[in-house]
């Protein structure tokens, strides 16, 4: 799992892409926010920003939710609310938490760069929106201000998400940037760029 890492400093915004194989937009809008930063250094000012654009990329190449193994990987989380599942289910979260290889990268990936908020980036069909846990309804306001999606604690805390695990168990602010399914990667970018930015600088 490559992190793309830009700036330094103690304010560090953290982003991943890719989460579910079937939603390839995510990684793109993931990958073009970290080609930008990468030639737009002179507006971290004191900032750190983290890129993780294929957090499955198993699932990517494949075009599957799930990982290689199967399993949700957004359901894999040790969050305190993590609960068995049918390995059928669409959002099976592995035989235990933080089964997988996948997972345990982004552990290790919080654990180093400890996050001051987290931009998880997904498509759903009832997209686009601004879905949110742990305290980050400001944050989720300032990032809807750019791109005009609608924000709100839509989902709630899911079995083992990365929601649960971060916003809710860790208490940092988390929002899940849920595109439209069939959006293409220029509208999704040309959509959230004013938004993504102004994650990093809040
Ligand atoms: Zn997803």
């Amino acid at each position: 799992m490559r992190a793309a890492e830009f700036g330094h400093g103690y304010n560090v915004t953290l982003v991943f892409g890719g989460y579910h194989g079937d939603e390839p937009v995510s990684a793109e809008l993931a990958r073009r926010f970290a080609r930008y930063m990468a030639t737009h250094g002179e507006e971290l000012s004191n900032r750190m920003v983290v890129v993780v654009p294929e957090v499955n990329p198993d699932g990517l190449h494949k075009g599957t939710r799930k990982n290689a193994n199967a399993v949700d990987l957004n359901r894999n989380l040790p969050a305190t609310n993590w609960r068995p599942r049918n390995p059928h289910d669409v959002a099976y979260g592995g035989p235990y938490p933080a089964s997988e290889p996948e997972t345990r990268a982004v552990l290790w990936v919080l654990k180093k760069y400890r996050p001051s908020k987290v931009i998880s980036i997904h498509q759903a069909r009832q997209g686009p929106m601004l879905d949110y846990n742990g305290p980050a309804a400001p944050l989720a306001r300032a990032m809807s201000r750019r791109n005009g999606y609608k924000e709100g604690a839509f989902f709630g805390a899911l079995s083992g998400s990365l929601g649960s695990y971060v916003g809710v168990d860790k208490g940092t602010p988390i929002v899940t940037l849920e595109l439209r399914k069939g959006v293409t990667p220029e509208a999704a970018w040309q959509q959230n760029r004013a938004a993504l930015i102004a994650a990093m600088y809040y």
